[in-house]
């Protein structure tokens, strides 16, 4: 099948700065359909004084659209929603072909980014502050006190390209909700479905100049935290980037969605024919390109030669190729780079001592979706994030060793876990030292609304988008004394 991209920003008219779609005047990558490596588009990128120009409009548009209602913000994120969805087929082929999605992975990225944008439309409505009951200091009768939410302005989103319109959308729908102008700069790897949501956006009547979108690598993002225009830094990626934006953001906010190492644990009494489809699905779906992806399944030794028996034929039977057939399952990875360092750790695992019980081949950007047992805790499979499609299986013996294991690598994202003990259930959830823990789901049952972000290496911060918005906002405090009160305090 032929790959339309649909996508109608002309080449080098990539960026967009004040409500427009110009070119920009520093270089030029090419996007590639991640199957084949053929050449989609040519994207182009901005010179450091075009940054300060997008940040310096944004600021414009942000003042000038401060008296906007929350019902006139709930209006345009609702109709951008229904923008989205008129236009859901052509964003899915754009997510095959750049990002390598499967049809079944690209239709559920629209479908939650959509969700998304009407989720931040209804919270644009009811975002609100607090009463605070200072009557109930002494001295303050007759004084009413309140909190309201204050948008902070120009919000840049730094957006990685495993989720390459539903983590753009978690960070530009709330932004908006909040009040703010926000500056997008979305991985090179996937620029186009970022194009086509700010014509979403634009389409839904979103005021110019409240979206920006600028492309590029770190020396763009280098350029927006030069600007100290920029309030707030979303940033979701790898671990080492957000290192690298936070060492120069200096006083200004930042919220970090950052890497891990997942990990699943399945105790002694979990329902496997309910357990293991899901396991099989939040391993190998997206090509196991998500922060939350079972790298390490922890098995209790008295079902580990079940587990494995019945996890090795699912895996093995798992369709891997070509993201447009609609019996592929596990599609491409990213680039050859990174087919070829999965590849390498998986080699590595294997001379080590692992045993592979289904895949460890790869054909192009295909990684034959791989399982292992017996890894050392040493090769990179065992303490760095894979971010492809393969999972190992570990066994263990006691409660106290599985919630040891999670909590001794530095990321703490999500973890799941499949029982029916309450006692055990409880434990799991008070003392593992992660962001999510979700007893009988995975660590990648995600539901939009919730609260989403990682502890220690995993990052800090919230997505979700009421608590997106609480991070893109402040607190200001109000209290009132009115004259007829003033002198009668007690
Ligand atoms: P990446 O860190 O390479 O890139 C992410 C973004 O940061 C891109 O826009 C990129 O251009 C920019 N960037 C890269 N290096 C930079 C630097 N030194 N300074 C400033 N900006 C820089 O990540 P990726 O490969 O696109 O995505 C995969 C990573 O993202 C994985 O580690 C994954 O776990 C993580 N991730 C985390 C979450 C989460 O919610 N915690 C969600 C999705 C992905």
């Amino acid at each position: 099948m032929e790959v339309q991209v649909a996508h109608n920003v002309e080449t080098a008219r990539s960026l967009l700065i004040a409500g427009e779609w110009i070119q920009g005047r520093s270089t030029t990558f090419t996007v590639l359909n991640k199957f084949d490596n053929r050449p989609l588009a040519e994207i182009s990128t901005p010179t450091a004084e075009q940054v300060r120009e997008a940040v310096q409009a944004a600021v414009r548009a942000f003042h000038d659209n401060r008296k906007l209602s929350p019902h006139e913000r709930g209006r345009f994120l609702d109709k951008t929603a229904a923008a989205l969805e008129a236009r859901s087929d052509s964003l899915q082929r754009t997510i095959c072909a750049e990002a390598g999605f499967t049809l079944s992975d690209a239709a559920g990225e629209v479908q939650r980014a959509i969700q998304t944008f009407r989720l931040a439309a209804e919270e644009a409505r009811r975002f609100t502050g607090t009463l605070v009951p200072v009557e109930g200091a002494p001295g303050q009768v007759g004084r009413m006190c309140w909190t309201m939410r204050i948008p902070l302005g120009v919000v840049a989103a730094i957006t990685p390209f495993n989720a390459p319109l539903n983590t753009v959308a978690h960070k530009v729908a709330p932004a908006l909700a909040a009040g703010n102008a926000i500056i997008l700069k979305p991985s090179p790897h996937t620029p186009l479905v970022a194009c086509q949501l700010a014509e979403a956006l634009m389409e839904a009547g979103t005021p110019k100049g409240l979206v920006s979108v600028l492309h590029g690598g770190a020396e763009v993002v280098q350029g927006l935290l030069d600007e100290q225009d920029v309030k707030f830094y979303a940033f979701t990626g790898s671990t080492e980037a957000g290192r690298a934006i936070q060492q120069r953001a200096g006083l200004r906010r930042t919220q970090m969605e950052l890497g891990s190492i997942a990990f699943g644990i399945v105790c002694d009494d979990a329902d496997l024919d309910f357990a293991l489809p899901k396991i099989v699905n939040a391993a190998y779906r997206k090509a196991g390109q998500v922060c939350t992806s079972i790298q390490l399944l922890l098995v209790h030794k008295n079902i580990f030669p079940i587990v494995e028996a019945r996890l090795t034929e699912r895996v093995r039977d798992l369709a891997a190729g070509n993201p447009l057939d609609p019996a592929t399952v596990v599609g491409p990875v990213i680039s050859p780079a990174s087919a070829q360092r999965i590849s390498d750790w998986i080699d590595q695992a294997v001379q080590s001592g692992a045993t592979c019980l289904a895949g460890g081949s790869r054909q192009g950007n295909v990684v034959a979706p791989t399982l292992l047992k017996d890894i050392s805790p040493e090769t990179p499979l065992g303490c760095q994030e894979v971010f492809g499609p393969v999972m190992s299986l570990v066994p263990f013996s006691t409660l106290d060793e599985a919630i040891t294991q999670v909590n001794a690598t530095p990321y703490g994202l999500a973890t799941g876990i499949f029982t029916n003990r309450l006692d055990e259930a409880f434990r799991f959830i008070t003392e593992l030292q992660v962001g999510g823990v979700h007893i009988n789901e995975t660590s990648s049952s995600r539901v939009d609304m919730m609260p989403y972000g990682g502890s220690k290496a995993s990052g800090f911060g919230r997505e979700g988008p009421y608590y997106a918005m609480r991070e893109m906002s402040e607190e200001r405090v109000a209290t009132l004394l009115s004259n007829t009160n003033r002198g009668k305090q007690r």
